[in-house]
């Protein structure tokens, strides 16, 4: 596995696959890699040629210095993962490496009405910082396919109206969520919980899960507040916000039978860590995030 660190020996390898006619598969993450973020890549690397992974901790797409500061780092392991994966080259730049002129990010991407809501809402310039990376990573690495999770729900959304708005043609394959035996969806700030958190976050998908049983005989608005009740009720839990959204709008539902595809988006803190998570009420017979 190529381990690449600079925009030019990033080029320089897109070439070389370029003319040899190898399509490229590419999973972006920030490193701290679990079964969730393998999971893409195994799919990746069935499904290319080629396969780039990039490990990079987004420094714009923080609104919180400190939620920054403490991401898990563990780029040695993240390495011997994707390896042992199969994965062709990891894109493992430096900040000053990818942003090198520092203070002249003004662009604003056209992300549309799915990113002001949620993380949007809450996490103020997220989606513009994840836009302005992905927006560099797949002009650089320019892959036929992009692999994100469905634990970012909205983020899927987002990445679909920034190739619009940009013009960009990759493939997004969105992939199901990995979770741990007891219901926890995997991430990688779950290492920083202590055991007593990491006892109640499970408690998140089970009232998720509770509440998709909940629902078939109360309303949007009653199934919205037992979760919320119910986790708050959690000691060292609190809710940021939960929503119960058209999966294709992302704008919240009054009613079930208003659309056949909604979910429920929730972040949850769990002391200083912040979790997030989703789950479906009504699914289509054929997901496609793309309708
Ligand atoms: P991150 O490193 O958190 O930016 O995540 C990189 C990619 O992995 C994103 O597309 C995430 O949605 C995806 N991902 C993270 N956790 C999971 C999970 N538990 N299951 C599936 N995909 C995930």
């Amino acid at each position: 596995m190529k381990i690449i660190r600079t925009l030019y020996d990033m080029t320089q390898y897109r070439v070389q696959q370029r003319d040899r006619g190898a399509s490229v598969g590419f999973v972006p993450t920030m490193g701290a890699l679990h079964e969730g973020h393998m999971s893409l890549v195994e799919q990746a690397v069935r499904e290319n040629a080629v396969t780039v992974v990039s490990v990079f901790v987004n420094p714009i797409q923080f609104n919180n210095k400190e939620d920054y500061e403490k991401y898990p780092r563990t780029e040695e392991e993240d390495f011997k993962k994707l390896a042992a994966a199969g994965v062709d080259a990891v894109f493992a730049p430096t900040a000053e490496e990818l942003y090198p002129e520092e203070g002249n990010n003004c662009k604003e991407y056209e992300l549309g009405e799915v990113a002001s809501v949620m993380e949007g809402k809450y996490r103020p310039g997220h989606f513009q910082g994840v836009a302005k990376v992905l927006d560099l990573l797949f002009r650089l690495i320019d892959p036929r396919r992009a692999y994100f999770g469905e634990k970012d729900f909205q983020q899927i959304a987002v990445v679909r109206n920034l190739l619009k708005s940009e013009g960009l043609h990759v493939e997004i394959v969105a992939c199901p969520i990995k979770r741990a035996s007891d219901g926890l969806a995997l991430s990688s700030r779950n290492t920083r919980l202590t055991k007593e958190q990491r006892d109640v976050a499970p408690e998140i998908y089970q009232t998720l899960k509770y509440s998709v049983e909940y629902s078939k005989d109360h309303s949007v608005q009653a199934t919205h507040d037992t979760v919320v009740e119910h986790l708050d009720a959690i000691p060292g839990m609190k809710v940021e916000y939960f929503e119960i959204v058209d999966a294709r709008t992302l704008q919240p539902i009054d009613e079930w039978d208003e659309s056949n595809w909604i979910v429920g988006c929730i972040t949850v803190y769990c002391g200083d860590v912040r979790l997030i998570d989703n789950i479906a009420y009504r699914l289509p017979n054929k997901v496609d995030h793309a309708d």
